[in-house]
């Protein structure tokens, strides 16, 4: 990490101090939470780079845990992924014991846990059993201005109470009948305070372990339990759970009345809570109720399409990891609610990928070019830098054979003003081969032109004039007897409006942009078709491409566009 400003942000200095201080018994200990019910975002993304940086920084470990407490939509395939694109990023999760799997917790693991802490909270007349309708419970709560109702159940003696939990369990009642709630303070003007529900029946199978259980712990009873019983020091959520926190502590000063919380070199190790603002992007949806919604309705093509702002959908389209990483960090770390352009996250992908990505040639837009003079059967090798900015990327050697392709906006029949490249009677560079004078084209019956004609200068061969006279204009090409008819995916954004959510009334479809994708067909120079599906090129003067993961092949390329080579915008630093 970087010591820019954005780098020193408060949770940080939080984490710093109790290290100074010695609350973490020698171990800074994060996790990252999600629940298995979607693909990472980009949103989630932020949250790794903060928990497993926060882990890496300070020496410790970051468990990534499943937080498979609800189990209507969690799956394994979700699971998986999730673990997939964590590593993608660049983390792995550690923790005690050895083994590829150390640091790995399901939440569903601790369900026997969970339950014995809820019969030791009845016990100590901590909880009670209630049964009040959903709409009943809410009035009784109440609102914040004024106190809250007791429950008719709310003094129940703690063996009914006993009596009516383990019915619960046994499944003796249906969805809804009965819940547990903790007995807290029904005044307190914290309506989280009042009397949570921590658990409820729910006769649905769990992905992970059937028809074990038919009664769910709730997110607030079951996430502190789950920090505390793994002996994490810092856990970090977005800025929605800042008013759970009292809850989150209630839940862990219990813990510690029964003597549950881990001890480690001495120090009794008590999980705190703390909250930054989320990571919005313009121009998309984030949350993973509505990107299902895209997915189930046909209006991607799948969680990895790379119009979506998944781990997943980004890795296919081309973006790098370093690329991610580095908008998290410039992005920051705050208590503030802001949004983020997309056109930062671009940005980065580009400064990445221009140091790296190896030049090639392809043309999209294709039209052909027949070079008059150049003699049939005559084929010449054509050398050029991998990269110009990594000499030790080397060169390659590219067939010229008289007739190629090239972009249909290089050339024009009546040029503008200032337009260098390819028009009748004016000069231009086929990049690396020759000087090349445009004679005229041939257009069909619809007035398009169909060829393009012209005579090259025998004394240029390599590109340069033997007099040295000065050429503006340097165009790429693909040679048409060499190169590969190519399948190019040209991805922009997903929706024409900054916040597609913004009227309010769950319309967002209605903001799709209709040209998010457009697919054309074209040609690549020959060593483009030998790429592998998930490589990255930086195709000359038209944009950063990736062999499609999936689609690829040597007969028949397939290549997505991940961002184009220029753009106006700077990063603010
Ligand atoms: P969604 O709102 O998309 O359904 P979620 O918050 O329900 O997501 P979880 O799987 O519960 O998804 O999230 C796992 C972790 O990622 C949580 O700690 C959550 O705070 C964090 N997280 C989720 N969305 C964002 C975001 N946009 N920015 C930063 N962190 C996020
Ligand atoms: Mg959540």
């Amino acid at each position: 990490m970087n010591e820019s400003d954005t780098s020193r942000h408060f949770l940080r200095q939080w984490i710093e101090k109790d290290v100074a201080e010695g609350r973490t018994g020698g171990k800074v200990v994060t996790r990252f939470p999600p629940e298995p019910n979607g693909y990472i975002h980009i949103g989630h993304a932020k949250a790794v780079c903060l928990d497993f940086g926060m882990a890496e920084l300070f020496g410790g470990e970051c468990h990534l845990r499943l937080d498979d407490t609800n189990p209507t939509k969690e799956s394994d395939e979700y699971a998986e992924n999730i673990k997939k694109d964590i590593k993608w990023l660049g983390f792995n999760w550690s923790g005690e014991g050895d083994g590829v799997e150390s640091g790995f917790y399901n939440a569903s693991n601790m369900f026997e846990k969970m339950y014995e802490i809820a019969e030791n909270l009845i016990k100590a007349g901590q909880a009670y059993c209630c049964n009040l309708g959903q709409d009943e419970w809410k009035e009784y709560r109440g609102v914040p201005e004024k106190p809250g109702r007791a429950s008719p159940s709310r003094d129940t003696t703690p063996e009914r109470n006993l009596e009516i939990f383990r019915d619960m369990k046994a499944g003796k009642y249906a969805d809804g009948e009965w819940c547990l709630r903790a007995k807290i303070d029904m005044a307190s003007p914290n309506i989280h305070f009042r009397d949570p529900v921590i658990y409820r029946i729910r006769h649905v199978a769990h992905y992970h372990l059937g028809d074990k259980w038919c009664i769910y712990p709730m997110y607030d009873f079951a996430h502190p339990i789950e920090d505390a019983l793994e002996g994490v020091t810092h856990s970090m959520c977005t800025l929605e759970f800042e008013v759970h926190r009292p809850l989150y502590d209630w839940v862990v000063d219990r813990l510690d009345e029964m003597g549950m919380l881990p001890i480690r070199n001495g120090v009794k190790i008590r999980t705190e809570q703390r909250e930054f603002a989320r990571l919005n992007i313009t121009y998309t949806v984030m949350s993973k109720r509505l990107l299902l919604q895209l997915v189930t309705d046909g209006h991607v093509n799948g969680w990895d399409d790379p119009r979506m702002p998944t781990v997943c959908g980004m890795r296919r389209r081309g973006y790098t990891p370093g690329a991610i990483r580095e908008f998290c960090e410039r992005v920051g770390v705050t208590k503030v609610e802001s949004e983020s352009d997309p056109a930062l996250l671009e940005w980065c992908v580009r400064e990445e990928l221009n140091k790296t990505a190896l030049r090639r040639m392809a043309v999209v837009d294709p039209v052909k070019v027949v070079v008059d003079n150049w003699g049939t059967g005559n084929v010449r090798m054509v050398e050029l830098p991998n990269n110009p900015l990594d000499e030790s990327a080397g060169v390659r050697q590219i067939p010229f054979s008289g007739e190629v392709w090239i972009d249909r906006a290089d050339f024009m029949e009546v040029p503008e003003k200032k337009f260098f490249r390819m028009a009748p009677g004016q000069e231009v560079r086929l990049r690396g081969a020759c000087i090349f004078k445009c004679t005229g084209c041939v257009k069909n019956d619809a007035g398009e032109v169909v060829e393009i004609h012209g005579t090259w200068d025998p004394e240029s061969w390599g590109g340069n004039a033997a007099d040295g006279r000065k050429v503006k204009g340097t165009i790429h090409w693909v040679d048409c007897s060499s190169g590969v008819a190519a399948e190019f995916r040209l991805y922009d954004k997903l929706f024409t409006e900054k916040d597609p959510l913004k009227d309010g009334s769950g319309e967002f479809l209605k903001y799709m942009n209709p040209e998010s994708l457009k697919v054309v067909n074209g040609y690549v120079e020959p060593l483009l078709a030998q790429a592998k599906g998930g490589e990255r090129f930086q195709f000359e003067r038209t944009g950063y491409f990736i062999a499609d993961e999936y689609d690829h092949t040597t007969v028949k390329p397939v290549f997505n566009r991940t961002v184009t080579l220029k753009d106006s915008y700077k990063p603010a630093n």
